[in-house]
C-alpha cells in the first residue's frame, strides 16, 4: 500500500478515460444510459444508488482508513443513523460515551429511543465501567476518541476486545482525530465514521459524512439503506470533498503544529483554569493517544476562571477565532458547547462543564492566533 498523502491524491482518482480529465469530473446527472434493457454501461444505473464522483470519493475513504468499503452520506448524522439501523432491531441496546458528540446523543436518544432502541452512557476510558455497561442485548459500543467537546482518549484496541467478548461491534467516530492521525479498524474497530464535513472536507464548505468498514455484512446493510433511505451526497458534494481531502496530510500537520502552541499559551495564563490536550503529558488519556495516534490533532478546549459569564466573554472577545460551531476548517473557531454545540445534553448526564470553550484550532499563523486569545482572555 503507498503512503496516506499518495493515497489521499490519487485513490478512486485516476485520470477520467472518457476526456482524460486529471480531476475526477462532478458527474451532475441523475441517471445513466442503458445500452437495452438493463445492460448498464459501467454499472451505473440512478445517482441514489452510484455516482461515480461519489464512488471516486468512496474509494479514497476506504483507502484511508484501510477498509474494503467506504460509502458516503449527506451528513455524519446521516452515516450514524444508517449505520444504527443497519445493525440495530428494536430491542436491542447500545453502548454509547457519556461525553458523545451532542447531535449523535440527540439522535440516540431522542429518535432511535422512540424506535425501540436502549443505551446506556459511561465514560470510556474507565474500561471496568464499559465492560460493565455490556448487556447481551448490546449490539454496538460507540467510542468517540478523541471526544468532543472534553478531549478524553478511550483505547480503541482494549475497547474491540471488550465488544468481541460480548458479540458486539465496536464503532469509532474518527472525526476528530482524521485517518491521518488514527487509523481504529488496524486496532479492531469493525466500523469507522466520519463527519467529513470536518477536516476531510477541511474548509467549511461542505456538510458529508463516511463509514468505512472491512465487514461485507455490514457494509451490505449499509448499502441498502444508503439506496432505500437516499441520504446521499450529490456530485457536486462528494468533489468538494475529495478536492479537500488531496491536502489532509499537510493541513493535518499544521493543525497539530499551531494546537501545540496554543496549549502552550493557555497553559501559562492566569485567568485559565484545566486544559485539553492530549498531547500533554498530564492529560490522563496521554499515554494510550501517544500508543494509538500520530500526533494529537488540532481541538483544544480550557475552562475559563469566573464560570459561564466569562467563559462567554471570551468567546465573544475573540476575533481571529470566529465565533461558530462546526470545526476542522483552515480556519480557527472558538464556541462556547453549553450553550452552543452540547445545548441539547443540559440536564441530562452528559451535560457539560459551563466555564468550558472550545477551540477548532486552524492553519493561520500561530502567533496570531495566541495573540488573538491573549485579547480574548484579558
Ligand atoms: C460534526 C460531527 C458529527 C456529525 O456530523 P454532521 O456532518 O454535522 O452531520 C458527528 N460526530 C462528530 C465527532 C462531529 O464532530
Amino acid at each position: 500500500m503507498t503512503g496516506f498523502a499518495t493515497r489521499a491524491i490519487h485513490a478512486g482518482q485516476d485520470p477520467d478515460p472518457h476526456s482524460g480529465s486529471v480531476i475526477v469530473p462532478i458527474h451532475a446527472t441523475s441517471t445513466f444510459v442503458q445500452d437495452g434493457v438493463g445492460e448498464l454501461r459501467n454499472g451505473y444505473e440512478y445517482s441514489r444508488g452510484a455516482n461515480p464522483t461519489r464512488t471516486a470519493l468512496e474509494t479514497c475513504l476506504a483507502a484511508l482508513e484501510g477498509g474494503r468499503f467506504g460509502r458516503a452520506f449527506a451528513s455524519g448524522m446521516a452515516a450514524t443513523d444508517v449505520l444504527l439501523r443497519a445493525i440495530c432491531r428494536p430491542g436491542d441496546h447500545l453502548v454509547i460515551p457519556d461525553d458523545a458528540y451532542g447531535g449523535t446523543f440527540r439522535l440516540i436518544d431522542k429518535v432511535l429511543r422512540s424506535w425501540g432502541i436502549e443505551y446506556t452512557a459511561v465514560s470510556q476510558s474507565d474500561l471496568p465501567a464499559v465492560r460493565a455497561a455490556m448487556r447481551p442485548t448490546t449490539r454496538v459500543l460507540w467510542c468517540e476518541t478523541p471526544s468532543n467537546p472534553l478531549l478524553a482518549i478511550a483505547d480503541i484496541a482494549a475497547l474491540a476486545g471488550i465488544a468481541h467478548e460480548s458479540g458486539a461491534r465496536l464503532v469509532v467516530d474518527n472525526t476528530f482525530a482524521t485517518p491521518y492521525l488514527q487509523a481504529p479498524l488496524g486496532l479492531g474497530a469493525d466500523v469507522v465514521l466520519h463527519s467529513t464535513t470536518k477536516y476531510l472536507g477541511g474548509h467549511s464548505d461542505v456538510i458529508g459524512g463516511a463509514l468505512i468498514t472491512d465487514d461485507a455484512e455490514v457494509d451490505e446493510q449499509v448499502a441498502f439503506l444508503q439506496k432505500s433511505a437516499g441520504a446521499v451526497p450529490g456530485p457536486f458534494d462528494a468533489w468538494l470533498t475529495l478536492r479537500g481531502i488531496k491536502t489532509l496530510a499537510v493541513r493535518m500537520e499544521r493543525h497539530c503544529d499551531n494546537a501545540e502552541r496554543v496549549v502552550a499559551a493557555l497553559q501559562t495564563h492566569p485567568t485559565v483554569g484545566d486544559v485539553h490536550y492530549p498531547g500533554s503529558e498530564t492529560h490522563p488519556g496521554h499515554e494510550v493517544a501517544a500508543k494509538q495516534m500520530r500526533r494529537f490533532g488540532g481541538m483544544v478546549s480550557f475552562t475559563v476562571r469566573g464560570g459561564a459569564e466569562a467563559a462567554l466573554a471570551v468567546c465573544a472577545r475573540a476575533q481571529l477565532f470566529t465565533l461558530a460551531e462546526s470545526l476542522g476548517g483552515v480556519e480557527s473557531l472558538i464556541e462556547h458547547p453549553g450553550r452552543m454545540t452540547h445545548a441539547s445534553t443540559a440536564g441530562t448526564q452528559l451535560e457539560v462543564p459551563p466555564d468550558l470553550i472550545r477551540l477548532s484550532v486552524g492553519i493561520e499563523d500561530a502567533e496570531d492566533l495566541i495573540d488573538d486569545l491573549r485579547t480574548a482572555l484579558g
